[in-house]
């Protein structure tokens, strides 16, 4: 996996695939794909258009959080990080997650974020478009049809979806 991208755990779930696939490709192949990938993430980055529609905050889907996220989270609502815990947060398999319950209990009617400056980390890539950067280069570099990309991005993401039409 091209390590300078800076991949996280959740995006790495997301890319499992495509790792498989680059692992068995000739270096060259390789090292050309970390600078396109790079330049074309900028260019995704800088094209992307968020409709604040809010529809990623009512995934119904709890958000995976860490430590650092529970600490400002705790912070922000001015409560103990235990008191945080007890309200907001389950423990699955060892991972933390905020409990969102259908819609998130931070999103204001308006579709912003009621915790926006300390919201998670998750919630601060979505829709994540360096994986999404990284299908989407490996889908044209194969002369694939990009519009099966959706299917490994499940993403209730107008902007997102926008990008590949
Ligand atoms: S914390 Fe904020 S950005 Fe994250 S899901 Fe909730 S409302 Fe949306
Ligand atoms: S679903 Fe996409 S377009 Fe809608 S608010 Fe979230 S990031 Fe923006």
């Amino acid at each position: 996996m091209p390590s300078q991208i800076g991949f996280d755990d959740t995006e790495y779930e997301l890319l499992r695939e495509f790792d498989k696939i680059y692992l068995n490709m000739p270096k060259k192949k390789k090292d050309r794909i970390i600078v396109t990938v790079d330049e074309l993430h900028k260019k995704i980055e800088s094209s992307f258009d968020c409709k604040k529609c809010g529809n990623c905050c009512r995934r119904g889907k709890d958000i995976l959080i860490d430590g650092r996220d529970i600490n400002k989270l705790a912070k922000e609502l001015k409560v103990t990080k235990d008191e945080f815990i007890e309200k907001y947060v389950k423990v699955d398999n060892g991972r933390s997650f905020l409990i969102v319950n259908g819609e998130c209990g931070f999103l204001n009617e308006d579709n912003t974020c009621s915790v926006h400056d300390s919201k998670p980390n998750f919630c601060r890539k979505y829709p994540f478009l360096t994986p999404f950067t990284a299908y989407l280069f490996f889908f044209v570099d194969n002369n694939m049809d990009v519009k099966r990309l959706p299917v490994k991005f499940p993403l209730p993401c107008d902007a997102l979806k926008n990008l590949i039409e």
